[in-house]
């Protein structure tokens, strides 16, 4: 017989251990049973309704532990509203290592703005089906358009056919696209904006340029060797020069991303085009801008130019290493 001081000693021994063992297992199936609980609440909220059913949930199917695995495919639709203007994103973009790189971290940029169009041009002979494929699933509203910049234009140094902008064709490809498929006199609230493929836009700025009139500006950072460049704003919000130290006496001395043009304006002066040839270096932006507005139409955004809301970026070319005859990589794999 067991006597009653040995029993009361492996009671003391075994009790701590089966409280512990207890909260232990609870700790682990409590975040599966968890999931399972979300899920219903989620299900509930999206119908309406009260989530006073996901107790009912978990307590007739507390036997099965079951991780349910989220799909992370972006299948969400772009915000829509009836009311608000469109914005026009124009985008030139040629192939490198890092296009699709820099059109996925755009599209991801783009899906987060309501009421946007975007105008994607290729410079190439054809639209590739790179483009294509990525445009198609991104699920934004989109027009796909190409136009190859001619080789020789695009050497530098060739002092009989001066070089052609980077982009410059491309962008007047989408002008003129745009000028064909909206009416002046009743097309719908529209804005243009000129998005290049490298840089970085806060969802901020979209907000901003949405309210323009006729051309609206605000800075850009990492421009002309400077943290930014910007329009300066006298007292009473009107632009009244540039605060850059590459050539300041442009007309209009504003990067490519630093402004966005109502939509009207580019319908009623249908000769805008930005210049082709016998443009110096810094004036393809006041080539398109002098045929628009005047400096004191310009309408300042972003706090009065005090907010940087745009970074002109670009990718560092990445380092390919020769992987010999046989590779390690699948070239076949598109990147
Ligand atoms: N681009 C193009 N074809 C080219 C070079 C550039 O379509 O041969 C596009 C590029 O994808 C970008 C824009 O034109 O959207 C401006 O080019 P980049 O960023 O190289 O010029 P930078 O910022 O140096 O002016
Ligand atoms: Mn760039």
């Amino acid at each position: 017989m067991p006597k009653r001081r040995d029993i009361l000693a492996i009671v003391l021994i075994v009790l701590p251990w089966t409280l512990l063992i207890t909260v232990w297992h609870q700790n682990a199936i409590a975040p599966l049973l968890a999931i399972r609980k979300d899920d219903g609440v989620e299900g509930k909220r999206e119908a309406g309704g009260q989530a006073q059913d996901s107790k009912e949930y978990c307590a007739s199917d507390k036997d099965i532990v079951e991780v349910v695995r989220t799909e992370y495919v972006y299948t969400r639709p772009p915000p829509w509203s009836d009311v608000l203007p469109t914005i026009h994103i124009i985008t030139p973009t040629y192939s490198r290592p890092v296009q699709k790189a820099e059109l996925t971290r755009l599209a991801n940029t783009f899906l987060h703005v309501p009421n946007l169009h975007w105008i994607l041009v290729e410079d190439s002979q054809r639209r590739t089906p790179l483009v294509t494929r990525l445009l198609r699933e991104t699920g934004l509203n989109y027009t796909h358009l190409n136009v190859e910049t001619p080789r020789n234009y695009k050497l530098r140094g060739d002092t009989r056919d001066p070089r052609i902008p980077r982009g410059t064709m491309q962008r007047n490809l989408a002008l003129r696209w745009l000028r064909e498929t909206f009416n002046a006199n009743n097309s719908q609230p529209g804005i243009v904006y000129f998005a290049d493929d490298d840089n970085t836009y806060s969802l901020e700025l979209f907000e901003e340029m949405r309210s323009t009139r006729k051309v609206s500006v605000w800075p850009v950072a990492f421009v002309g060797g400077l943290r930014y460049e910007s329009p300066k704003v006298n007292a009473a919000g009107k632009v009244y020069g540039w605060k850059t130290v590459f050539d300041p006496h442009r007309p209009f001395a504003i990067d490519m991303a630093g402004f966005a043009i109502n939509l009207r304006l580019i319908l009623f002066k249908p000769q805008a085009y930005f210049k082709l040839r016998g443009v110096k270096g810094g004036y393809q932006e006041s080539s398109l801008l002098r045929e628009l507005v005047t400096l004191n139409d310009l309408e300042p955004k972003a706090a009065n130019c005090t907010k940087i809301l745009v970074w002109h970026t670009r990718t560092e070319k990445p380092v390919l290493v020769n992987e010999g005859k046989k590779g390690f990589t699948d070239p076949n794999v598109e990147i």
